[in-house]
């Protein structure tokens, strides 16, 4: 089974992506995390798309098309679950070619809805460990007090440099402008299905369970 997780910039995606990865051997596609690694990795195109991210605007569809191509040739697992991808509606006519193209289909659009206080307070206190992912938050989830990721034991965390309140409001802006028309086209094709991404996060992770079985 292949899916999309689409929701703004804090909505859960990430987080969800990785509980479904556990459980059901999903690979997860998050074009946020190649393009990071990309900048980590200081390649030519690691550079171009650096300032652009840490701006919040959207990086061009070229390259994002460019990146999940050449996932779909990989192992595709237990079912893909795209996750920031597709962004804009170009992206999303790619995507259905390229599944196309590789023999597959897209079985459901996963709609995270949270309202935008919650965004803004999610975002602005987030942290990850360094080593594993494993995601915090000041508020609700802080960095516990020995120092030590829960997960992996990590003692190392950072902040993405785009969680800002500046970076957030472009984010928010680009998600309401060129993604948000993503809801409506998976409508019509009769994919979408929306889950409130308020609640805890077995809670979500729940919804979307039933989601994935109907
Ligand atoms: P979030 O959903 O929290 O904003 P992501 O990790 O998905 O975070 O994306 C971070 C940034 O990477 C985006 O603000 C944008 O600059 C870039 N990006 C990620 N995916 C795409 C995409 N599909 N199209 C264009 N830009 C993207």
């Amino acid at each position: 089974m292949n899916i999309i997780l689409l929701g703004p910039p804090g909505a859960g995606k990430g987080t969800q992506a990785r509980m479904l990865v556990d459980e059901r051997n999903m690979i997860q596609l998050s074009t946020g995390d190649m393009l990071r690694e990309a900048k980590d990795s200081g390649t030519e195109m690691g550079r171009i798309v650096a300032d652009v991210m840490a701006r919040g605007e959207l990086v061009t569809d070229e390259i994002v098309i460019g990146l999940i191509r050449e996932k779909l040739q990989g192992d595709t697992g237990g079912g893909l679950i795209f996750d920031g991808f597709p962004r804009t509606l170009k992206q999303a006519d790619a995507l259905a070619e390229l599944l196309e193209e590789n023999g597959q289909t897209l079985d459901k659009v996963i709609e995270l809805r949270v309202n935008d206080e919650a965004l803004v307070s999610r975002i602005t206190a987030r942290s990850t460990c360094a080593s594993c992912g494993e995601v915090y938050n000041d508020l609700t989830k802080p960095i516990p007090a020995d120092g030590k990721c829960v997960n992996c034991g990590g003692t190392e965390f950072k902040r993405r440099a785009d969680d800002n309140a500046e970076s957030l409001k472009k984010r928010l802006m680009e998600y309401y402008k060129q993604t948000s028309p993503l809801i409506g086209y998976y409508y019509a094709k009769g994919q979408h299905c929306r889950v409130d991404g308020l609640g805890e996060m077995d809670e979500v992770k729940a919804a979307i369970a039933e989601k994935l079985q109907g």
